[in-house]
């Protein structure tokens, strides 16, 4: 019988765990797979394996974990990407594999900005009379419905893949992906002449620019919290720290 090869299953969806697929598919004797739940279209390479569609819940993702031998979890997945996580934790201590999740760190607000920090899409919505009737709502494609009462406001609402209905009535949709520059969403909030800024906390560099062009401009941004992660875990906030509870250094000469 061949020797068992380490098999470490990443739960992916960011930038990060594409990052940590390639440091482990670096590393000799490591067996690395990438699990993306399907929402992508053009998900772009991954190294190592890619398996791609929910598991059917945290028991079919326990049973995936034994069925294929899996000696370590990792969940780098977005940090609003809430069920997956809960379902992470529970299937990792039913099939008693070591788990770790990544999260990039969330962002703070310096001395200039103008941030009104919330709980939920439903309370950003809540808030978005106080302000002008522009609105640049960068929170995903999902969810919009928080926001599709509102009437009297104008949104441009910019995400990878279009919105899933209902959407509010006054809705112009920019399909994009990041990185983004400053001076594009600096541009692009001026030629909106956007009143204010809707994100999640999502953290990281590729979005960030928005909020350094809203700091410049004085625009208000209603920023919406990170969901709590589930009882008892701790995050990583990088690759280097993942490949150091794993007991792995960086790869290469
Ligand atoms: P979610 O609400 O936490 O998960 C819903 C269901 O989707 C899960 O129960 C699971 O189905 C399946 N799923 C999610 N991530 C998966 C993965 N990596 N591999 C296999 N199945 C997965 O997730 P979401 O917020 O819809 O996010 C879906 C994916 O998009 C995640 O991989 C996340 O990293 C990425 N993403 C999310 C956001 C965001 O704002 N939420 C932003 C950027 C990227 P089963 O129960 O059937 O296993």
């Amino acid at each position: 019988m061949s020797p068992h090869v380490p098999h470490v299953l990443i739960l992916g969806g960011t930038s990060e765990a594409r990052e940590l697929a390639a440091a482990l598919a670096a590393h000799p004797g490591v067996r690395v797979t990438t699990s993306l739940a399907g929402r992508v279209t053009r998900p772009g390479a991954l190294a190592g394996e890619v398996r791609v569609g929910g598991f059917g819940g945290a028991a079919g993702l326990a049973d995936w974990l034994r069925d294929e031998r899996v000696d370590a979890l990792v969940d780098a997945t977005h940090p609003f990407a809430e069920t997956i996580t809960a379902n992470a934790a529970r299937a990792a201590a039913e099939a008693g594999v070591t788990a770790v999740v990544l999260r990039r760190p969330g962002w703070r607000p310096g001395p200039e900005d103008r941030w009104h920090p919330v709980a939920s899409l439903a309370e950003a919505a809540d808030l978005l009379p106080r302000f002008g009737p522009r609105v640049f709502l960068t929170t995903g494609r999902l969810g919009l419905s928080a926001f599709a009462h509102l009437t009297d406001h104008r949104f441009v609402v910019r995400s990878v893949e279009p919105p899933e209905p209902p959407v509010p009535p006054h809705t112009e949709v920019l399909l994009a992906r990041g990185p983004f520059t400053v001076a594009d969403e600096t541009e692009l909030l001026r030629g909106n002449l956007i009143d204010v800024l809707v994100t999640k906390d999502s953290g990281g560099a590729a979005t960030a620019a928005k909020l350094t062009a809203a700091r410049r401009l004085g625009l208000p941004v209603v920023v919406v919290g990170r969901p709590p992660l589930p009882d008892g875990v701790t995050a990583v906030p990088d690759v280097a720290g993942v490949l150091e509870r794993l007991g792995l250094g960086p790869a290469g000469p």
